[in-house]
């Protein structure tokens, strides 16, 4: 009886670790069926819309638009996130991973561009499942805040064409403060490099991305001597490399706790990162007009293309 209770006990172990979840660089060690990491949800894939999103880059998005599918939840969480009802509070509908490879197949009928995987790093696995039950004729963007573990990179490594990438901080002090996450620079830059490594040439044919890099960085109001600190990096570091320098910021979700980053950027700290992103030469790519900073640009969360 003892060895019957010992043998259950071992097996019941094996089937917990097999879900306790060190999938991103958190590595929570938590079961994603009864309890939650700091994602903040379960491993089946949660969605809060799929639809022909117009307003990434124009070589991402073209006329017809990106196929995005916004996933629910963030293994990041930043105090000033603009879509904190997606990455903090996890509005969505839990999916299949078939139901997510239809999704991906609607998308693509409908004229996506790309299929636009925003904010997965926490459904990794998910996703490779979906794409091995359907793998679209059109490039796979992986859009992420760049806090992915190099596991998870490796293991996309043959389903991804594009990397759509953010460096958000340089300084552990920023990263640690407004995203919990004193690692961010150093796994974030060690992503970019990774990426690169994966995703050598950026391809751009009639105007629309292929294969490649997008690195994006979101100027912070009071802290462009560290987005200066990430040109720097990006310029000694990367080949080819290709920038969306983002002047959006709005101070929304907990900013308000946080005076450094509670307003708007100034014109005069836009120009000066911009400024010194073409004085270092890094003239491909984008960058945003101050103007769109605005809620306007926010996608309303209703599920649309989920069921
Ligand atoms: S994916 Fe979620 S639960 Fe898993 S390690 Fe990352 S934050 Fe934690």
């Amino acid at each position: 009886m003892i060895d019957f209770f010992i043998v259950v006990g071992y097996c019941m172990s094996m089937m917990k670790d097999k879900n306790i979840c060190r999938l991103c660089p958190r590595k929570c060690g938590v079961d994603r069926i009864n309890n939650m990491g700091v994602c903040g949800v379960s491993r089946t894939p949660r969605i809060a819309k799929a639809y022909l999103h117009k307003w990434e880059e124009p070589i991402i998005s073209g006329d017809t638009g990106s196929g995005a599918i916004f996933f629910s939840g963030c293994n990041l969480k930043c105090v000033y996130c603009q879509n904190y009802p997606v990455s903090h509070d996890a509005v969505g509908e839990d999916v299949s991973v078939e139901r997510l490879a239809e999704i991906f197949h609607e998308l693509e009928s409908a004229g996506a561009n790309n299929i636009n995987l925003v904010t997965p790093s926490h459904y990794v696995d998910a996703i490779i499942s979906a794409l091995d039950i359907y793998r679209p004729n059109i490039p796979i963007v992986y859009n992420s805040s760049g806090y992915d573990s190099m596991e998870s990179l490796k293991k996309l490594k043959d389903y991804i064409d594009i990397y759509l990438v953010d460096f958000k901080y340089y300084d552990a002090e920023l990263s640690t403060k407004y995203s919990m996450a004193p690692d961010y620079p150093d796994i974030a830059k060690a992503n970019i490099l990774k990426m690169r490594e994966y995703q050598p040439e950026n391809v751009i044919e009639n105007g629309i991305m292929k294969k490649g890099v997008i690195i994006r960085h979101l100027i912070l109001p009071n802290h462009t001597d560290d987005s200066i600190k990430i040109l720097q990096w990006i310029k000694d570091n990367v080949d080819q490399p290709f920038i969306s320098l983002m002047g959006q910021y709005v101070p929304m979700y907990d900013a308000s706790k946080y005076p450094q980053i509670n307003r708007k950027l100034k014109p005069l700290e836009y120009k000066l990162v911009l400024n010194k992103m073409i004085e270092l030469g890094l003239t491909d790519g984008y960058a945003q007009e101050l103007c769109s900073a605005t809620e306007t640009y926010t996608p309303i969360w209703d599920c649309q293309g989920v069921k």
